[in-house]
């Protein structure tokens, strides 16, 4: 039988699409090399789509399932080459990418840029599909994690291209291609990055679009990836707009979501380790992790001693008036559908330097100053908002009880992250139990759940909303089943 036959409709479509794409651009593309495995070639080269950067998303995604199938008889050794390039770009490039990446969002901190790409080598690769076999009286089976195909996934402005290499990460050592919709304000870092990383995938495996990303991503680009029928499932990470809108697709959504992470104080600790730890994550790229510490609920009776720790440690105190003043910048207010009023999000100062959030207020702080604190009551905008900046709110609270309700009511029910500070047991379970978040925290800076200082491993998608936990390559497959009866099994 010849390869052509085996194609399916998608691969032909996009074999005739491309065919018919060079003839328009007067038929002068050469062919793309195929794999070495004599998968069928296909004729790749386009000025609009080489190198897995599209304006088109049917050209995008029929060009990633034909790169799906030739990555598929390369078996995992392909795989691993390629998070071996996806990761060594990364740590190669860490201070080009992350550069490009703060230039053009203009959020968060450039050290910290630079450092999510130089551990993008902690996400785990193909060593985590691990098969399932059983063996009985009625002989072998065989329970093994294979590749859905194409995948589509959202990236967040947060992390554009860090993001995008853990997701790669994950969802080729799982066997799959993917069209990354990014965000439209951190779309220009991703197709660079896209477009180096496919680059050097080509010249290992002679792969040109495995990696595809929309070069001008819309709303009207979201629709038509979840739209298009090579796309097989949908990882979004991002905020409530786009999970939402995910959900409603009709494709299956794997969806890491919004989080609103609160911290409990109860004084049973050290309050200056809890301090700092507050700080480290509190302050990491001025906030814009979804893990990062956003409120603090303090007992009353360690209230002072912990605020002062916060100010030993470097982070510098808004007085309420100073506060006001941030607040009537960083929120507006809204009505609902409901006619409720609630606070809205200025976007401009989402990410910004502590320093710049301080001018706002009417104060001065040092330009390294990482992190502004407040006192706030706990139906505060910054302490009911996914705030995304250097600001924390400390909330007094009488009880173990009143700050473990109040740290469920402010998590919104995301079931994200949470953090306590706490050498009481009882305490660590009762709000373990209460916030049933993913990630859940004691006694460290809140990236110590994402393996930066605790035990475990790192991602930047962290399946909140669907329940996945944080990504890893078993989060990209399907289980499929093979059995043998009765033979094989000899004892
Ligand atoms: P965002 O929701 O504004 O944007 C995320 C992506 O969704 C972007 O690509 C954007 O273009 C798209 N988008 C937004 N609204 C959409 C809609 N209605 N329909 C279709 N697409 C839409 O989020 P952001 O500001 O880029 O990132 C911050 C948010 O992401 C925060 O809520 C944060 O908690 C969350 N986040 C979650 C994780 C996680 O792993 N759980 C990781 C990073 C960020």
């Amino acid at each position: 039988m010849s390869n052509a036959l085996q194609l399916d409709e998608t691969t032909l479509r996009a074999i005739v699409d491309q065919v018919v794409r060079n003839l328009q651009h007067g038929g002068s593309s050469a062919p793309a090399p195929a794999a070495s495995s004599g998968a069928p070639a296909v004729v790749a080269s386009r000025r609009e789509g080489r190198f897995g950067v599209f304006t088109e998303v049917s050209a995008a995604c029929n060009a990633a399932h034909h790169a799906f199938r030739q990555l598929q008889p390369l078996g995992l050794e392909g795989r691993v080459k390629v998070i071996e390039i996806v990761k060594g770009l990364a740590e190669k490039n860490a201070v080009e990418w992350g550069r490009i990446e703060f230039e053009e969002t203009k959020i968060g901190r450039l050290a910290h840029k630079i450092e999510k790409l130089q551990i993008v080598k902690l996400v785990p690769g193909v060593e985590w599909l691990r098969p399932y076999a059983l063996s009985g009286d009625h002989g072998i089976t065989l329970e093994e994690q294979t590749p859905f195909g194409v995948i589509g996934a959202i990236t967040p402005v947060t992390h554009s291209v860090p993001t995008i290499c853990g997701n790669i990460v994950s969802m080729v050592a799982a066997g799959n291609a993917v069209v990354f919709n990014p965000h439209p304000g951190g779309a220009r870092c991703a197709a660079t990055a896209v477009r180096a990383i496919n680059e050097a995938i080509h010249a290992a495996i002679g792969i040109e679009h495995l990696i595809c990303v929309i070069a001008e991503p819309t709303l009207d680009t979201f629709n038509a990836l979840c739209a298009h029928e090579a796309i097989r499932v949908l990882c979004v990470t991002g905020g409530p707009g786009v999970v939402n809108a995910a959900m409603k697709s009709g494709k299956r959504a794997i969806c890491a979501g919004p989080g609103n992470p609160p911290v409990v104080v109860d004084g049973t600790g050290n309050l200056s380790k809890a301090a700092a730890d507050v700080i480290k994550g509190a302050a990491y790229d001025n906030n814009l992790l979804c893990v990062g510490e956003k409120q603090v609920f303090v007992l009353e009776s360690c209230a002072e001693r912990f605020l002062n720790e916060l100010a030993r440690a470097g982070a510098a105190k808004l007085t309420s008036n100073q506060l006001e003043r941030l607040t009537a910048v960083a929120f507006t207010n809204s009505k609902d559908a409901g006619g409720c009023s609630h606070p809205v999000l200025n976007r401009k100062l989402v990410g910004a330097d502590a320093a710049v959030l301080a001018q706002h207020a009417g104060a001065t702080v040092s330009a390294d100053c990482p992190l502004l604190f407040a006192e706030t009551d706990a139906d505060h905008a910054f302490v009911v908002e996914e705030q995304m900046m250097p600001m924390i709110p400390v909330v007094r609270v009488k009880t173990f009880n009143d700050a473990v309700a109040a740290a469920l009511k402010s998590e919104h029910n995301y079931k994200h992250s949470a953090v306590i500070h706490s050498l009481n047991v009882e305490h660590m379970s009762q709000m373990a139990r209460a916030l049933d978040t993913t990630l859940f925290v004691k006694n460290g800076p809140s990236v110590a759940g994402l393996g930066l200082g605790g035990e475990g491993y790192l991602n930047y998608s962290i399946a909140t909303t669907t329940g996945e936990g944080i990504a890893t390559p078993k989060t990209f497959t399907r289980t499929r089943r093979c059995v043998m009866v009765d033979n094989l099994r000899i004892y």
